[in-house]
Order: structure tokens, then sequence, then C-alpha cells
């Protein structure tokens, strides 16, 4: 854990799961990252979120990086992976065990969204298994007793949020019955524990924050600032994203790619820059970010000019 005290000024991170290449929607998340971490003269890392091999694509892991620096994305130090990091996560979910804040719950996911009328959206799981007793086995998954859990914070874009977890999405998975760590258990640890500041990513993860704070919470663990911002979606209102086979991002057309996820984050370029290296266009970013330019909002439509699917 982070020592007080040894914090930097800033330091945020980009974290992508290797279920594919980069597209349009993640270079926005990253260059949104990155740039906030730069123009503060802050430290900016590469996290790939590796815990969940089945979703896995291969070559992703090397891909993302090499994908990242053909767009003059440069990130400090090695790049982490969140599968070097199992052993902490065992031993925080045994923290919260110990704690009498998790238990076995044998429901499939089918069974929850049948039980529960569940028509789209977030499953809810009204935690059917929390008096049952059962053993922590494999084939079972371990969730997180949500009762009495409210947290509020302030996301720099989307405003104040209050949740009372148990009433949106209620008691979720730590550990997942194939037996490994969910998504949730994972990002609250490293953004504590790896010392960010402050978490810049899109909007469509707002509704993970406060498990994620809850979390850190139970565990006296830190909490980030966040900053999410408005992710990027279709003509039909579809998010750019792996599951929608965005397309990869060409890195030989990494400087106009920058230069249209600049003007998507409320940055337009001058129109000479289209053009330029992404060094170039990078110093320039650097120069003129500024948050207050952002869209303060949660999902913006691409213009036709940046949709690679258009061609
Ligand atoms: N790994 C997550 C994803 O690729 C993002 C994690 C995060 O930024 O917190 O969707």
């Amino acid at each position: 854990m982070t020592e007080a005290g040894t914090y930097p000024i800033y330091r945020g991170r980009f974290a992508p799961s290797p279920t594919g290449p980069l597209h349009f929607g993640s270079l926005v998340a990253a260059l949104g990252s990155f740039l906030q971490a730069r123009a503060q003269g802050g430290e900016w890392w590469l996290r790939i979120e590796d815990i969940d091999p089945p979703r896995e694509a291969p070559g992703a892991r090397d891909t993302i990086p090499r994908q990242l620096e053909a767009h003059g994305l440069h990130w400090d130090g090695p790049v982490r992976y969140q599968s070097e990091r199992l052993e902490h996560y065992a031993a925080a979910l045994e923290r919260l065990i110990d704690a009498g804040r998790v238990y076995a719950c044998d429901c499939s996911r089918k069974h929850i969204a049948a039980a529960t009328g569940h028509r789209g959206g977030p499953l809810h799981y009204p935690g059917w298994c929390r008096e049952r007793g059962l053993a922590p086995d494999s084939g079972r998954a371990l969730r997180l007793d949500t009762r009495g859990l409210e947290i509020a914070f302030d996301d720099a874009l989307q405003g104040r949020q209050i949740v009372r977890l148990e009433a949106a999405g209620g008691d979720f998975v730590l550990r997942r019955s194939d037996g490994l760590f969910s998504y949730q258990l994972a990002v609250a640890l490293d953004d504590a524990e790896q010392g960010m500041t402050e978490v810049v990513r899109g909007s469509d993860l707002l509704e993970s924050t406060p498990r994620q704070i809850a979390i850190q919470q139970l565990l006296d663990r830190p909490t980030p600032r966040y900053v999410h911002l408005p992710v990027a979606v279709d003509a039909h209102g579809r998010k750019f994203s792996k599951a929608n086979r965005a397309p990869a991002l060409d890195p030989r057309r990494a400087g106009e790619n920058l230069w249209l996820a600049l003007r998507f984050l409320g940055h337009p370029p001058p129109d000479d820059l289209r053009r330029a290296e992404p060094a170039t266009i990078l110093d320039w970013a650097r120069e003129n970010w500024s948050l207050k330019s952002v869209p303060k909002t949660a999902a913006m439509e691409v213009a036709p000019d940046a949709d690679p699917a258009r061609e």
C-alpha cells in the first residue's frame, strides 16, 4: 500500500481489458486520462486488466501498448498487469470475509434475470443467499453484502453522485463462480494500492464507481478523485465498443485519430494540425487542455467524419 505522504502530485492511469485492440472509443478514454495527467505534470500508468482469460483476445495485450505508442501516448514505468496481483486480491477478499461482509451464492444469472423480471440493463441481485450460510466452495460466487452502504462522491464532469448500493444493483460479485476475481474488486484495490490520485475513464463505468469506493472504504484504503468522460456513440446511439465490433485504431492515421478524439473531447485543434504528427498534436493538446472544455454529458455522437465504420 502507498504510505500517506508518498503520493505523487498527480497519478492517473489507462486500464484497458485485453478483449481486443483499441478503437476510437478507447482512444478518447486513453487521451483524456493522458492529458489530464500530463497537463498537470503528473504520471500516467498503463495497466492491462487481464483477470478474465476467457474474454481475452489473442494478441491484444501486445497490440494495445503498440497502438498507444503509435499515438504518442507513452506511459510511465513498466506496463502493469492485474494477473500479477492475484495474491493481493485474495488477501483483500479474506479481509472482507473476516469482516462478515461476504457470502457465497449459487444463483445463476439466468435464474436472477428470470426471478427479477429483468428486461435488459444491469442485473439487480436482492441478496437471496445472504442468510443461507453456503460454504464458499468452488462453483459458487462470493458477493458483497451491500446493506447499509451509501456512497457519495463528486465526479468532476458528471456532478454529485449519491448511491445506495443495495438499491442500485444490489449485492455484487467479488469472486465469480469460476474462481476469477471480479473487475470491481481488482480495480478498487489497484487504484488504491497503486496510488492513483484521479481516475479518468468513460461514463459507462460511472455505475461501477460507488462499488469500487465501497470496497476501498471497507478496507480502509484511499479513494481517488473521479472524472467520467462522455462515451462515443454512433448515429444509432450504440457505444463504440469491442462488443459492437468497432474498428481497431489504424496507426497510420494516428495524427488524425488524435485530432478527432480531441475534437470529441471539446478541444478542436486548428485545421492545419489534422495531418500533423502525434507529438505535434499532443504538444498542442497539453498546452490547451482544460477539463472545463470537456462536455459534461454521459454520451455523445461522433461526427460522421470521425466514424471509421462509415468507410
Ligand atoms: N478494464 C476496464 C475496461 O476496459 C476499464 C477499467 C477502468 O478504467 O476502470 O472497460
